[in-house]
């Protein structure tokens, strides 16, 4: 597998920016795997937590273009079980912020099916546009 980093500056500041929103230290992690072992939407992430973590600390490319921190609902289970107290939901959460500040809402209301909009309750509909719009 051919890895390509990004250049160094991109690196500081896409790694800056999820530090400073999540206030959290990256470089504490030590890549155990807990947090994704017991995250209860593993299954439906394109990369772990822990997986995202590396990739951010090493400046891997992509790391914007993944669903893992839309899939995260912020349930705290890997912040519980994380031996090194990293608060993996807030650097979700910080990118998620990142993202849509960079590229805008990720979900419209305009392109949900109508029959979608009759069935969800309007209580998931304000989470998710909360979660999802700027
Ligand atoms: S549980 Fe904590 S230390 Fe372990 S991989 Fe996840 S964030 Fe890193
Ligand atoms: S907060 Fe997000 S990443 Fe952590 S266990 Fe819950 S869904 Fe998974």
């Amino acid at each position: 597998m051919t890895i390509t980093m990004r250049a160094g500056g991109e690196i500081d500041e896409l790694l800056r920016k999820v530090e400073a929103l999540s206030s959290q230290n990256l470089a504490g992690c030590y890549q155990c795997g807990t947090c994704a072992a017991s995250c209860p939407l593993r299954g439906s992430m394109d990369l772990p937590p822990d997986a995202l973590i590396l990739h951010l600390r090493f400046g891997l490319p992509g790391v914007l273009d993944r669903q893992t921190f839309w899939v995260c609902v912020g349930c705290d289970s890997c912040v519980e079980h994380c031996p090194r107290a990293i608060d993996v939901s807030k650097i979700m959460a910080a990118l998620r912020q990142i993202s849509i500040q960079e590229s805008g809402d990720h979900l419209a209301l305009a392109q949900l099916p109508e029959t979608a909009l009759r069935r969800l309750p309007a209580i998931a509909l304000v989470a998710s546009m909360r979660r999802h719009t700027g």
